[in-house]
């Protein structure tokens, strides 16, 4: 078999109203999917991680750049192709786009390869380690509005979460730390008799201002607090790690085992986040999620995108080990967005239906059982929505 064609599809769509996180505001969904094609009629699909222009950017990389590299070469020969492609785009960049770009690719093929051989990618892995994982909602976005206006929404969509099902809910943080500390005693109280809260910063503060926001969480009781310092930080990290009760977490921005080795080595996190759509898809998650077991960190994949990366991540979710194991073990979950996104809930010709899972079955989601990803995205939709 050889892979005859890789194409971008760009999907976009205005979002029914503007949401934000504590680096911009943005009004657009936008999802960037890999189709991989082969000479023997089967089609791989892949998605690559980044919004709105950078997705218009990767698909340059995708197909004018790792394209060529790889057109006639055999699609079951995924990690060959992972170090062809990575070693000749490596003196233009270890980390970012190429990565995010060449993530979309390798996830096609592992489609592909689950198709030819007539498996799920989690039995490709290793088999499944359980049937469903329990998934967290996240909300509770920044607005153009007041901090009393975030305050009372807050409170009411974290209860709304869990409500609903989810295990856990995690909000953004990102209007300065003090008013910070305000929304996140608010989601406290929402989540109050439910469940977990954790808080998402998106690497706004300095390590002093984590430190104040921080020590606020550690009283209250905070799961984890996601992203406090930038991400090339990894002193912060690390004093931040020492320094507070509520578990570090972060990696979502890390790519590859190389980068990764630095932030484990360091010891700056409780909690990994590797996101298998950017740091180099599943051949180098599967490298990466080695590594943080190596460190004993366990894991807990960044989700971000249309259906095609929710399915992967229930297929990696699967076939994560547990670490360190035992008769009630640490279990990771499934990250969920709960705000409008299309490209998720209808873009495949059966939908996930993850909402209705949760509401269902006590906010656990089945992992697909079908060969590859074990969905499929409607051409109709992709046709519909494209915009590059
Ligand atoms: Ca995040």
């Amino acid at each position: 078999m050889k892979i005859t064609q890789v194409q971008s599809h760009i999907l976009q769509y205005d979002l029914p109203e503007e949401l934000g996180y504590s680096q911009q505001y943005y009004a657009k969904r936008t999802a960037h999917l890999v189709e991989v094609s082969t000479d023997e009629g089967i089609t791989g699909w892949g998605e690559c991680f980044g919004p709105g222009p950078i997705a218009i950017a990767n698909k340059g990389i995708v197909e004018g750049v790792i394209a060529p590299m790889i057109i006639g070469l055999d699609p079951m020969d995924r990690d060959v192709i992972w170090h062809k492609v990575y070693n000749l785009m490596r003196d233009h960049g270890q980390k970012g786009m190429p990565m995010q770009s060449l993530s979309g690719v390798d996830i096609a093929l592992w489609d592909i390869a689950g198709k030819i051989m007539g498996q799920p990618i989690y039995n490709l892995l290793g088999g499944a380690h359980r049937t469903s994982v329990p998934a967290y909602g996240y909300g509770m976005m920044l607005k153009r509005e007041s901090l009393a206006d975030h305050l009372a929404r807050f409170k009411d969509e974290a209860a709304r979460i869990l409500d609903h099902g989810f295990v856990a809910t995690k909000m953004k943080t990102g209007l300065g730390p003090e008013a910070d500390v305000q929304l996140c005693a608010a989601v406290a109280k929402g989540v109050e008799g439910k469940g977990r809260f954790m808080v998402d910063a998106n690497h706004c503060y300095t390590t002093s201002d984590a430190f104040y926001v921080g020590r606020a969480l550690d009283e209250m009781g905070a799961y984890w607090f996601e992203e406090p310092v930038a991400p090339e930080d990894l002193d912060g990290y690390r004093e931040l790690r020492a320094g507070l009760k509520t578990n570090i977490s972060g990696g979502e921005a890390e790519f590859g085992r190389w980068g990764w080795r630095g932030i484990l080595e360091n010891r700056g996190l409780d909690i990994a986040q590797p996101e298998v759509c950017a740091l180099g898809g599943i051949t180098e998650y599967q490298r990466v999620l080695a590594l943080c077991h190596a460190h004993f960190t366990p894991v807990i994949n960044h989700v971000w995108g249309s259906a095609v990366a929710v399915a992967a991540n229930l297929h990696l979710l699967a076939a994560m080990p547990p670490m360190p194991g035992g008769l009630h073990p640490w279990e990771p979950m499934l990250e969920f967005d709960t705000t409008h996104n299309s490209f998720r809930d209808d873009l495949l010709t059966e939908p996930l239906d993850i909402l209705g899972q949760v509401q269902q079955n006590a906010g656990h989601v089945m992992i697909p059982q079908k060969p590859g990803l074990g969905v499929e995205p409607d051409t109709d939709m992709i046709a519909e929505y494209k915009v590059a």
